[in-house]
């Protein structure tokens, strides 16, 4: 059945703008009767269970409800390993020796987009791997070996976005799953369809969309919210003030928040009831603590 869902990263407490997406991902699920699910993204934070519990608990003290218990990435590597193995046995992959240096400084051709691997292990020979494999003394990170530039995805708020679609790691040296695949193979195994989050994450929705449909599985409905931003346009940060929901507060928060989104609101369910995603801001939400 379909579902949407919320997936922190377990690496500071909620703050209020984490909050607003959250309950927009909520109000999306439920206003298109879709199941609610929480994943914790823990695959880079995996000391941080305690920032987690807190999270799951400030999203139950705003009244937000999951169909499921969360799940918890570190607790299925085979999931990824899984997956890694089909684009392996594929020819999908390849190893790749570069540290981040190596790609700041590698020649690009002329029209290379910006941010996009510039390729620098894609055709190695079996000689210059064996080279570059003692030169750099680390295990390789895994590269997808995409045959496209660009992807366009669709966007609820967004509307039709093209993006970069380069050679981007789905395995890293340590041999953790990367974010861009994690994410597509949790999505699917959890059935969801409809992805909210940030839109700082919109550049990555195009990579995740084509990774998907490699791996056969369907590409989730996309809503990219706008962030919340302090008064400078930067993202809020800790030394804002008081921004998570031990300082600001239960029922100050929701006010906020609903206010944030043209509503007077004291609760999700009334949020709910005023949800209309033609309408939703799509602009930043500036904060001031
Ligand atoms: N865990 C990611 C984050 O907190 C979000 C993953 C996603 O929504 O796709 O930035």
């Amino acid at each position: 059945m379909s579902a949407g869902r919320f997936a922190p990263s377990p690496s500071a407490d909620l703050h209020i703008g984490n909050l607003r997406t959250a309950i927009l991902a909520w109000l999306f699920a439920r206003a298109s009767g879709r199941r609610f699910l929480i994943r914790v993204d823990d695959l880079d934070d995996r000391t941080h269970t305690d920032i987690a519990h807190r999270q799951l608990d400030d999203l139950a003290r705003i009244g937000l409800t999951w169909d499921e218990p969360p799940q918890w990435q570190t607790a299925h590597p085979g999931r990824y390993d899984n997956a890694v193995a089909q684009l392996a046995d594929r020819g999908l992959l390849y190893e790749c020796y570069c540290s981040r240096k190596d790609i700041a400084q590698a020649p690009r051709a002329p029209h290379a987009p910006q941010g996009a691997y510039p390729g620098t292990c894609r055709d190695l020979t079996d000689a210059e791997r064996e080279t570059r494999r003692a030169e750099t003394g680390r295990p390789p990170a895994l590269r997808l070996r995409t045959e496209t530039v660009e992807y366009t995805v669709r966007d609820v708020l967004h509307g039709e976005y093209t993006g970069i679609v380069d050679d981007f790691v789905v395995r890293r040296g340590d041999g953790v799953a990367a974010y861009n695949l994690a994410v597509v193979v949790d999505d699917a195994e959890q059935d969801i369809d409809q992805v909210v989050r940030g839109d700082d994450l919109l550049p990555s929705s195009p990579r995740q969309a084509y990774l998907a449909r490699l791996l056969g599985r369907r590409e989730p409905t996309y809503a990219h919210v706008a962030l919340v931003l302090n008064e400078d346009g930067a993202r809020l940060a800790k030394r804002d003030g008081a921004i998570t929901l031990a300082e600001i507060g239960v029922q100050r928060a929701l006010t906020l928040i609903a206010d944030s989104l043209g509503w007077q609101a004291d609760n999700v369910d009334e949020m709910l009831a005023q949800f209309d995603p033609a309408r939703l801001p799509r602009e930043p939400w500036i904060f001031s603590p």
